[in-house]
């Protein structure tokens, strides 16, 4: 049977899980959350002491990393690193870096490509990243492209990394956010970019709730 599937793209910040994970929740759907996954290989990267922007250093890594995904009870994606839950620690700011550095290694994409494929095939999913609606599902029965201002998204990611007890300051949270974008819009493998079909919604002047309702009018016109 053909699952349906939902693409979200967008810079980061933008709000695209707090979306996804509302939206499958209302439809059913599962969650799948495609950064995790460039996060868990790009700890691994930190952990071996690999430069993950340095193909030649990350490549011995591939044959020897095991990255699993499984969903708890409440629907959350939970990322395994060999047999250990990575979840929280993929988080800190610094896998961020190392997440976005490794994912502009085509090699890199490829190996990934599978097991991000493999859960569109299996089931109902919104699935959410950077080149999920160009390359990965370009068949999508839905493609969303969110985004909001630099200055929104560097506001909402600084909220989250206080909120979760990260000692940061506001400057650092911004430039890194511009740091990834330009590295996510300009990469030559898979770049950050709207695919032709894809709906915009931007999210900056807009609350929570507010962006909800835009994106569930949306499914609902679209996906009926
Ligand atoms: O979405 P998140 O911020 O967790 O993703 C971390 C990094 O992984 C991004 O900055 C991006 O470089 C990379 N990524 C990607 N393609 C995806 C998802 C994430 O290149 N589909």
């Amino acid at each position: 049977m053909k699952h349906k599937s939902i693409a979200i793209d967008g810079p980061s910040g933008a709000g695209k899980s707090t979306m996804a994970k509302a939206l499958a929740a209302k439809l059913g759907f599962l969650y799948v959350d495609t950064g995790a996954i460039y996060r868990t290989l790009g700890l691994f990267a930190l952990r071996q002491g690999a430069a993950p922007s340095d193909w030649a250093e990350v490549e011995p890594l591939l044959p020897k990393v095991s990255i699993r995904m499984a969903y708890a009870a409440d629907g959350l994606q939970h990322m395994y690193l060999g047999g250990e839950d990575v979840t929280e620690a993929i988080r800190h700011p610094e896998v961020s870096t190392a997440a976005s550095q490794i994912s502009a290694i085509p090699e890199v994409r490829a190996f990934l490509m599978d097991m991000q494929r493999d859960m569109a095939e299996a089931y109902n999913v919104i699935m959410d990243g950077r080149d999920i609606g160009t390359v990965v599902l370009p068949n999508a029965d839905l493609k969303l492209f969110l985004t909001a201002s630099t200055e929104a998204r560097a506001r909402r990611r600084y909220a989250e990394l206080v909120a979760r007890g990260e000692q940061v300051d506001y400057d650092t949270v911004l430039s890194d956010i511009i740091e990834r974008d330009d590295r996510d819009t300009n990469r030559a493998a898979a770049p950050l970019r709207q695919a032709e079909d894809a709906v915009l919604v931007d999210t900056s002047g807009k609350t929570l709730e507010e962006s909800l309702a835009a994106l569930l009018h949306i499914v609902q016109e679209r996906l009926a």
